[in-house]
């Protein structure tokens, strides 16, 4: 905490994991004798650069640009861009520390990093966003490869921020190099089911823990937060497999509409028009919209069987969890980076709630992110029918990983310790085949 001050989403990240492992350290003590704990917190690199733009008036802005290069133990650095007005270094190794494991998990060759910038692109025209990406990436670029740091999307970086990207690298390069960035275009090297991959993802590992119950989506009441990327690919598995959800929100609001929500003029709104949710309850019959409010509170209107917090860091506290609870949920899984507090994933489980971690939970994403860069590395594109069945299979081979190692470490049950445990002795034991470095 002294050596990191003020970077408080990076300490309760770190804390998280650190909290599974006195097990681990008892049982491997090969991992006290060769500094795991010290040297895997401490990045390998970290970059901070400044990013001039100018908007459409002629103002030049500044903005300050962010990669953590976290651990390339098993393979290149691998994560998203975030641009957020919030974003500061902390945010950024919270990102990146989290990702080291979840990448673990996946079973694919691909290391821990993570980026992105202040930059806020909320109310800013196509070209002002496409200058700030070819700045950004002006400075970013001598820094990525195929083989050395492959970044994504994350907030406020999704297809079109991508295409900007790419085509800077491109231009200073002078090569096409396909596997520097996924999240691309369909047309020009992307992967089928990338776009839904978290949200499907993250709706897969759900069933499987459903399933330890006996339970799944068919008929079940569903929450969401957030209604972006992540939140919409939910909502739509969770319809396709016979859920309703009941309610969404963006960070003005929340819409509860007891009918399900309608997924095509939440999409028009949020994908096309950039809109706000609060446009969804004035166009639909029997949608309310609570403002300001998070959409765990639509669990007062109405029973909920499964939540879904999708939208960002702390976003679902004690007190939601306790409307969750007395609303009846029987399980919670993450599609966002650690959506929910310490306190109430403490809660959740005291309650007997199922629980899934973002590093589980919503690693599809990054997983079918290293399918499209399996299928760039062989210029080849595979069919969504395909890339869908991989993704389901990952998932599926997630949720076993951690339910096993959860059952080996004396904690059957617990998602949380499973995969933070198994995503660690991973890359831990890389580490030591590595050597000191
Ligand atoms: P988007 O930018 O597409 O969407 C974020 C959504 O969350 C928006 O609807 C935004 O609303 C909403 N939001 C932001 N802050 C709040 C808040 N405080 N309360 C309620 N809603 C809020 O991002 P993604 O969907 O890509 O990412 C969402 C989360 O998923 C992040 O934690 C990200 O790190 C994680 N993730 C994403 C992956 C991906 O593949 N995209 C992969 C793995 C994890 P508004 O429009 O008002 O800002």
């Amino acid at each position: 905490i002294s050596r990191n001050p003020g970077e408080l989403e990076f300490h309760q990240a770190v804390r998280e994991v650190f909290d599974s492992l006195p097990r681990v350290l008892s049982r491997h003590p090969q991992y006290v004798e060769a500094s795991i704990l010290e040297r895997i917190c401490e990045p390998e690199r970290q970059i901070i650069f400044r990013v001039p733009w100018t908007d459409d008036e002629g103002n030049v802005h500044i903005n300050r640009g962010f990669r953590v290069q976290y651990n390339s133990a098993l393979g290149p650095y691998k994560g998203g861009l975030r641009f957020h007005p919030s974003v500061l270094l902390g945010t950024v190794k919270f990102l990146g520390f989290e990702q080291i494991f979840k990448n673990a998990l996946t079973g694919l060759p691909i290391g821990g990093g993570k980026g992105g910038s202040d930059f806020d692109p909320k109310g800013r025209s196509d070209a002002e966003i496409m200058r700030f990406c070819q700045s950004f990436m002006t400075e970013a670029y001598r820094h990525l490869g195929d083989r050395v740091d492959v970044p994504a999307g994350d907030i406020g970086v999704g297809g079109r921020e991508i295409g900007y990207l790419f085509g800077q690298y491109k231009r200073i390069t002078n090569r096409y190099e396909s596997g520097v960035l996924t999240g691309k275009g369909i047309s020009w090297g992307g992967s089928l089911v990338r776009t839904e991959a978290t949200g499907y993802g993250t709706v897969f590992f759900t069933q499987h823990m459903l399933a330890t119950r006996g339970r799944s989506f068919d008929g079940a009441k569903v929450l969401v937060s957030g209604s972006g990327n992540v939140a919409i690919y939910a909502i739509e598995k969770v319809t396709e497999l016979g859920g309703t959800v009941v309610g969404a929100s963006d960070s003005s609001g929340s819409i509860y509409d007891p009918d399900g929500i309608d997924l095509q003029l939440l999409r028009e709104i949020k994908e096309v028009r950039r809109g706000r949710i609060s446009e969804y309850a004035q166009e639909r019959d029997r949608a309310e919209y609570i403002g300001g409010a998070p959409v765990w509170a639509v669990a007062e209107k109405t029973p909920v069987d499964v939540a879904l917090p999708c939208a960002t860091q702390n976003e679902l506290d004690e007190q939601d969890a306790a409307r969750l609870i007395a609303a009846g949920v029987q399980a919670v899984a993450e599609g966002a980076n650690m959506p929910t507090t310490p306190e109430a994933i403490r809660a959740l489980r005291d309650a007997g709630v199922l629980f899934g971690p973002g590093k589980a939970a919503n690693a599809g994403g990054v997983a079918t992110s290293a399918l499209e860069m399996q299928q760039n590395a062989t210029r080849d594109s595979w069919s969504f029918e395909y890339t869908e069945q991989r993704l389901a299979e990952i998932m599926e081979n997630i949720h076993t990983r951690c339910a096993e190692t959860a059952e080996e470490y004396g904690v059957p049950g617990d998602y949380v310790s499973g995969a933070n445990i198994a995503g660690f002795t991973q890359v831990a034991d890389a580490m030591i085949a590595q050597g000191v470095i």
